[in-house]
Parts: structure tokens; sequence; C-alpha cells
């Protein structure tokens, strides 16, 4: 059985790594939807989707699940933006998310979704991340080794400072 989880993973936190450490408990194999696939060099989505799935793939590395990282663009039509995930990823059968409005959808479509828990959701928020790399606050604590090497190779903390200044304009 194969499981799915959708995020946008600005960047890749450990409180995601637990989700997923969790679903791989309950099924063989977990696809990470990467979402917002056509956003970066944001405040709010600093990362292309090439970045985060390399993040997610380099996290889940010595995993003992096989995991598949996807990204998914968005559509600006909800009513059937389940069926355009689905046409990117391997079939999969039960959905995990805390989202409402993905829970919303993928139920409508017929789809089991599990809710799971929020693991220190203060701290391990893809907000907070963000927030500390702009501010220069300890922010590597947050993340996986692997998504540290990633943000430091495409210049990743610089990169938000610089689009957050252009934010205000
Ligand atoms: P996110 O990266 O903020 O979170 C991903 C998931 O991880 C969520 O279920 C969240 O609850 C969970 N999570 C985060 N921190 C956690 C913690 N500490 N402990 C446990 N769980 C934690 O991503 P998101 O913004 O929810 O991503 C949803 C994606 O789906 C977006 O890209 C959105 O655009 C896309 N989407 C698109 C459409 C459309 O295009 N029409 C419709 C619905 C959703």
């Amino acid at each position: 059985m194969r499981g799915l989880h959708v995020g946008r993973f600005q960047p890749f936190h450990h409180g995601h790594l637990k989700v997923v450490d969790m679903i791989a408990e309950e099924v063989e194999e977990v696809v990470v939807a990467v979402g917002s696939a056509q956003k970066s060099h944001s405040t709010r989505n600093p990362f292309t989707a090439g970045e985060r799935v390399s993040m997610i793939t380099k996290a889940l590395e010595d995993h003992e699940a096989t995991t598949y990282a996807i990204p998914v663009e968005d559509l600006n039509r909800n009513a059937v933006w389940t069926e355009h995930l689905k046409s990117f990823c391997p079939p999969f059968q039960v959905v995990y998310s805390n989202n409402p409005l993905i829970v919303r959808l993928f139920e409508e479509d017929g789809f089991e979704v599990r809710k799971g828990h929020l693991f220190e959701r203060d701290r391990y928020s893809g907000t907070e991340v963000r927030q500390r790399m702009i501010e220069g606050d300890d922010w590597r604590e947050l993340v996986p080794d692997e998504v540290e090497d990633v943000v430091d190779e495409v210049d990743g903390v610089q990169r938000i400072r610089d689009v957050d200044e252009d934010d205000y304009y």
C-alpha cells in the first residue's frame, strides 16, 4: 500500500520528517507531493521544486520505506486538483494530511484521509524556519542536516533575505 503526503516543504523540516516516519509505519511506500511546484524566490516560497526534491530525497535517503518526491504545480480549480495531482503520482490508497482543504478535496474524491499529530508545531513550521533565516536566528536546528546542506549549496539564506526586501516594494 502507498500513502500520500502533500506539502510545500519550504523548506522540509523535522516536523515533515516525523510525519513521513509515522506514515512509513503504516504503509510500504510514501508519495511526497511537492505542492506549489511553480513557486520559488519569494518570502513564503523561497526554494524551487528541484531544490525541495533534493532536500527530501537526501533527507530520506536512508529511510526504510521507498519514498517518491514528486513536484505538482498548483491549479486554479480546486474541484479537479486531486485528479491533477494523481496524474503525476504513482497510485496511492490513503492520504495523510492536517490541511483542511486537502482533507476535504480527497474525502470528496473517495479517499481515506488520516490526520496525524502535529509535532512541536510552534518550532517545527516552515514559517518559523523562514523567519529565523531572515532574522539571523538558528534555523539549522529545525531541519535535517541534508536540508541544511541544500540551503547552503544554493545560498538560500541570502536568497530569502534578498527576496524578502523585495516584498516591501
Ligand atoms: P506545508 O509544507 O506547510 O505542510 C505540509 C504538511 O505537513 C501539512 O499537512 C502540515 O499540517 C504538516 N506539518 C507541518 N508541520 C508539521 C509538524 N510540526 N508536525 C506535523 N505535521 C506538520 O504545506 P501546505 O501549505 O499545507 O501544502 C499544501 C500544498 O497543496 C500547497 O502547495 C497548495 O498550493 C497545494 N494545494 C493546491 C491546490 C490547488 O492547486 N488547487 C489545492 C489544495 C492544495
